[in-house]
């Protein structure tokens, strides 16, 4: 390590470039070898911790551990099964499913939000947690993010469809979420393949809301702001998802022409005990209403966060008190049974 200390002291030192002054950092993969193995075997190691001390950051160094090889095999295989699974997201067993956003006062549906769930074939059903990140740098995510655009809003169409069947209140017809990746948004040609997906599957422009979250729109501000806008003129809805834990800034919410605020689970956690939650969840939701904002607050499970969020003025929420993310006939099934019984009410 002492070696590693002194590449990296030789590499930090300044050097004029074009007349800059630039510096140079190096990340260390160190592998040890032993008399059996040769030459090739040493450098793929060293290549591996390489990788592994990127992955931690900056200028960091990493010594190579078996552990580490088998991480990334299983790694290259998600990212290769998800590129496979552009093609035929349902082969692969991608599935889109639904959780309900409630009308806090009245308990009405207002709509959902489309949720990715991937059974894979051998590992099991892995969370969109860990392979969301991994379809977002290689890019899968985009051919993913049509197929899940379309799916959507196909479905809300025949949500649409049924709720005018049988309710013939066009005031209370269910609108649709759908999370947006920043890699999907910075595609140049996203807002014209959106238009399109409406156009196909009948979708109104204004009943689907894009969820974009707060660190996406802080890294890209220039670009995305010109997509978001280019989406606003086409009658979409835009909401912050995860509101609260990245950089929040209000002179971005300004810029921003954004239509939802949802208030991140971390707030709604301990919005009933009166502490520090309740205070930023009432900032937000009071910041919503000054900018004329919907605010949903996200993961309410229990009855008391639900008053509270209601007493605080919060117009929408979701959350395993209501119900988890459901396949699209067992939703079917939920809003129709939840209907008798507020009848019997
Ligand atoms: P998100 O958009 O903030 O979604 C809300 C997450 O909270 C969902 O997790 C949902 O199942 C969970 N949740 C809802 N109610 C409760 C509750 O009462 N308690 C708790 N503990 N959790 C609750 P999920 O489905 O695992 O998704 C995680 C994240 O993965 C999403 O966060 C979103 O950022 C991303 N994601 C999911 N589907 C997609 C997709 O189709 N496209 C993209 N780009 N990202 C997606
Ligand atoms: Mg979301
Ligand atoms: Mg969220």
């Amino acid at each position: 390590l002492a070696i590693v200390n002194r590449i990296k002291v030789a590499l930090r030192r300044p050097l004029m470039l074009h007349g800059r002054l630039m510096s140079v950092s190096a990340s260390v993969g160190v592998a040890f070898a032993e008399p059996a193995t040769d030459v090739d075997t040493v450098l793929r190691n060293a290549d591996v911790a390489m990788y592994e001390a990127k992955e931690a950051g900056k200028a960091r160094h990493a010594v190579f551990e078996p552990a580490m090889y088998s991480a990334i095999v299983q790694r290259l295989q998600l990212e290769s099964d998800l590129r496979q699974a552009t093609g035929d997201p349902l082969r692969a067993a991608l599935q889109l499913v639904y959780q309900p956003i409630m009308h806090l006062d009245t308990g009405v549906i207002q709509g959902m939000e489309a949720l990715l769930r991937w059974q894979h074939p051998t590992r099991g059903e892995i969370p969109p947690t860990v392979f969301v990140p991994v379809a977002e740098q290689t890019g899968a995510i985009v051919a993913l993010g049509d197929w899940i655009l379309e799916t959507a809003c196909a479905q809300l169409v025949q949500w649409r469809t049924m709720w005018w069947r049988e309710r013939r209140d066009p005031s209370t017809l269910p609108m649709m979420g759908v999370n947006i990746s920043g890699r999907q948004l910075a595609e140049p040609d996203f807002v014209a393949k959106l238009e399109a997906i409406l156009a196909r599957t009948g979708a109104p422009a204004a009943s689907l809301t894009l969820e974009i979250t707060e660190s996406v729109l802080m890294s890209h501000t220039e670009d995305s702001l010109r997509s978001l806008q280019a989406l606003k003129a086409l009658g979409v809805q835009l909401a912050i998802d995860d509101f609260g834990t990245g950089y929040s800034s209000l002179s971005y919410l300004q810029k921003f022409p954004v239509d939802v605020l949802k208030i991140d689970r971390a707030f709604v956690e301990g919005v009933h005990h009166g502490g520090s939650d309740t205070a930023l969840a009432r900032t937000i939701i009071a910041l919503g209403k000054t900018l004329g904002l919907r605010t949903v607050a996200e993961g309410v499970e229990l009855e008391a966060q639900q008053r509270q969020l209601q007493a605080m003025g919060c117009l929408l929420g979701q959350g395993y008190l209501f119900s988890r993310a459901l396949p699209p006939a067992a939703l079917t099934h939920w809003m129709r049974t939840r209907r008798m019984g507020r009848l019997r009410q």
